[in-house]
């Protein structure tokens, strides 16, 4: 059999992963961002897990990735899935077949909700997602405290959930953390009866002001560290290994790869490998990047092509054709690949392509 490139799902890491989230926000339900097909990752897979280890709430992003996630978690699996697109222009009642319920965004939005609860003669749950001052979604404080203050505006809507987003939860010094807080306080005092929900998975080592009721973390399930760098707390969800195909030797002054951009200063070992950016490496991660090969970091000799990729192994003589390096895993943590590719881990995951094998690792739930 020919060898190809590997991507294995851990599924054992991702459920250690929602502990140790759920740690970091003690008396917060923890609810998966699964948005993009779980990061790239599977939304389906991702969620049954996360639902049998005790998610009971999800988030995705748009209409077509709730009706999707609904279907994969079935009847036998009840969950809250809010909607961050909200309540768009003729989606009603797709969301409501689906039974998803939208972070309203916009007063048209609030509006278009509240006609489709009268129509169907019955309350319907909604988030209000306000925007403290990333200007992204949301309504902007004042419009949802003119909700507030004016409650046949939301005539039949059970609002359920306030919700922010933080701009700079990476960076636990930034000065716009404390001041979407209390922004965030403000709105969310106005709705006493509803639950609160401010931290991504960054938020969550925040500390306990930034917990509220409920927490949305994303990228930390998937075991990228909250603070851009790797975190030992989180285990890696994504593993990507491709085959040798061929070991070279390079004499000293020869180059590799297009544009000649590396050249060998002294008689190199090379490693070309099955995999290149239609496999979702990204094509940035030459230069800085490196692989794992035979227990030591190997780097990136030259730029990535569509199918291949080379490392310089120099000191492994007797590689053979067939022997896996690891591209992303517990030795090639995801927040150093994404930034030897000048990147979020976000984009990492997000880029890797159906063309790797996909191996779903772990209970399934
Ligand atoms: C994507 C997203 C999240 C999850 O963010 P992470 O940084 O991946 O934890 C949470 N909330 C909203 C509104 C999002 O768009």
């Amino acid at each position: 059999m020919l060898p190809t490139a590997r991507l294995t799902i851990d599924l054992d890491a991702l459920a250690h992963n929602f502990h140790a989230l759920r740690a970091q926000a003690p008396g917060a339900e923890v609810a998966p961002a699964v948005k993009a097909d779980g990061y790239g990752l599977g939304a389906a897979e991702l969620a049954r897990r996360l639902w049998a280890e005790g998610a009971r709430s999800f988030f995705v992003a748009r209409l077509e990735e709730g009706q999707a996630l609904r279907a994969a978690l079935g009847a036998g699996r009840p969950a809250t899935l809010y909607l961050l697109d909200g309540a768009l222009p003729g989606h009603g009642e797709a969301l409501l077949a689906a039974g998803l319920v939208p972070c309203l965004s916009s007063l048209e939005q609030a509006a278009e909700w509240s006609a489709l609860a009268a129509s169907a003669g019955r309350p319907l749950d909604a988030a209000l997602h306000v925007d403290t001052g990333m200007n992204r979604l949301g309504l902007r404080p004042e419009e949802a405290a003119a909700l507030a203050a004016d409650p046949a505006r939301l005539a039949g809507i059970n609002v359920s959930l306030v919700m922010s987003h933080l701009a700079c939860a990476n960076e636990p010094g930034h000065a716009m953390n404390p001041r979407q807080l209390a922004a965030f306080r403000a709105v969310r005092a106005r709705f006493p009866r509803a639950r609160a929900s401010l931290a991504n998975s960054a938020g969550c080592f925040l500390g306990p002001d930034y917990r509220f009721d409920l927490v949305r973390p994303g990228i930390g399930l998937y075991g990228g560290g909250p603070f851009d760098a790797p975190d030992e707390r989180l285990a890696p969800v994504a593993i990507l290994e491709a085959p040798i195909l061929q070991v070279r030797h390079l004499p000293a002054g020869e180059s590799v790869g297009y544009g000649a951009t590396f050249t060998a200063g002294r008689p190199t070992r090379l490693a070309v490998v099955a995999a290149g950016y239609a496999d979702g490496v990204l094509r940035a991660f030459s230069p800085d990047g490196y692989g794992w090969f035979r227990g030591a970091r190997r780097p990136v000799a030259g730029r990535l092509s569509m199918d291949l990729m080379a490392f310089d192994i120099t000191g492994c003589d007797d590689a053979r054709p067939g022997e896996m390096v690891e591209l992303l895993g517990p030795n090639v943590p995801l927040n150093d690949a994404a930034a030897a590719a000048g990147t979020a881990a976000y984009e990492c995951l997000v880029r890797l392509s159906p063309r790797a094998r996909r191996v779903v690792r772990g209970e399934p739930g």
